[in-house]
């Protein structure tokens, strides 16, 4: 079977580099949370991006990495034409024998001019890109730095050709609103360099959180197909206060959406397991990925896909960097509508749910 190793990739440094680079960022749940994110690298016109539902922190274990034809796809967003969303038809069928799918985000890699971009569901970048006035306060911290702010706008075509009206050619940091962070150079070395350098100017203080009912939330599941979180940071959406207030407005960026469905569905008090999911059935929320019990944790739907667990951990991360008083934007209904019928996210989350 060809590999991007065997086709002589592997002999190029800077490929060699970004699989590293990727396989790293990968490992990192405060840049990416299951198959989100990606990378890429342009080379001899052609643009090496991660596939659609592959995972970063895989890049060494298997091919995630797609050709694409960088002119004809830069063509067709000039026509806007709608064929360069999914990128598919623009793929090197020869050097792409798994058939893998380009990343729905693949013309974000495109339209900027540098060889190397990687974009990352930054934790310490959603906790400022959700704020109404992330403009001025982003200005404070990444002053000296090439940087431009693109409001929200559905991922894919639609995001790449607002983008693209708000950077110049050397722009090497892009916050995307209510979604992460882009950063961009002409080598692997200087993108991570930037990415880290980002990352740095926009930590922000972590809001410690009272400790799970591990005991209790055991005893709430029964046999009803639910699980207490693994991860301590899911159940700091539950259990610190000023993070299930927040978590509460609605649904703060696409991933959420994608993975675990619009907004949260919290247990009311003294509500069982049972009675909650009845709830949650009539309000038209189906079997909710998460369920929140105030005060005391969370639980997973058994069932749920790997993502879904380091997914919600991204939304406790970004919660307890979050204070209530904050002029927080969540998205709209109709964000949250272009997000949940959207051809190409119903693929990314029907591969996540097939077993690794
Ligand atoms: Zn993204």
């Amino acid at each position: 079977m060809s590999t991007a190793m065997d086709r002589g990739l592997d002999y190029d440094p800077e490929f060699s580099a970004l699989l590293d680079l990727s396989t790293s960022i990968g490992r990192d749940a405060s840049l990416v949370q299951g198959p989100g994110g990606n990378t890429s690298l342009k080379r001899d016109g052609t643009l090496w991006i991660k596939a659609s539902g592959a995972w970063l922190s895989q890049a060494r274990e298997r091919p995630i990495m797609v050709p694409v034809r960088l002119a004809p796809l830069l063509a067709a967003l000039d026509a806007d034409d709608p064929a360069c969303e999914s990128a598919a038809g623009f793929v090197i069928a020869d050097l792409n024998p798994q058939q893998l799918r380009p990343s729905i985000e693949t013309t974000v890699h495109a339209a900027l001019p540098q060889r190397v971009v990687l974009h990352v569901h930054c934790v310490e970048t959603i906790a400022w890109a959700v704020q109404a006035d992330a403009q001025s306060r982003l200005a404070a911290r990444l002053d000296g730095l090439a940087w431009a702010l693109v409001p929200y706008v559905r991922p894919g075509l639609p995001l790449t050709q607002v983008m693209r009206t708000l950077i110049s050619g050397g722009t090497t940091v892009v916050v995307l609103a209510n979604h992460g962070l882009v950063v961009c150079g002409e080598t692997v070395a200087a993108a991570a360099e930037t990415l880290r350098a980002v990352v740095t100017r926009l930590k922000r203080p972590v809001r410690p959180a009272p400790k799970p009912d591990l005991a209790a939330l055991a005893r709430l599941c029964g046999d009803r197909g639910y699980r207490p979180a693994q991860l301590p940071a899911v159940h700091a959406v539950a259990t610190d206060a000023q993070s299930l207030e927040i978590a509460r407005r609605g649904s703060l960026y696409p991933d959420h959406i994608v993975f675990l469905g619009r907004g949260v569905f919290a247990l009311g008090p003294g509500e069982s397991l049972g009675d909650g999911l009845q709830r949650a059935q009539r309000e038209g929320r189906g079997e909710p990925a998460l369920v929140l019990v105030p005060g005391t944790g969370v639980l997973i739907r058994t069932a749920a896909p790997p993502a879904a667990e380091a997914i919600a951990g991204c939304l406790g991360d970004v919660l307890q960097r979050l204070n209530a008083d904050e002029p927080i934007r969540v998205l709209s209904p109709a964000d949250e509508d272009a997000i949940a019928n959207w051809d190409a996210e119903l693929y990314r989350k029907a591969l996540a749910r097939r077993p690794a």
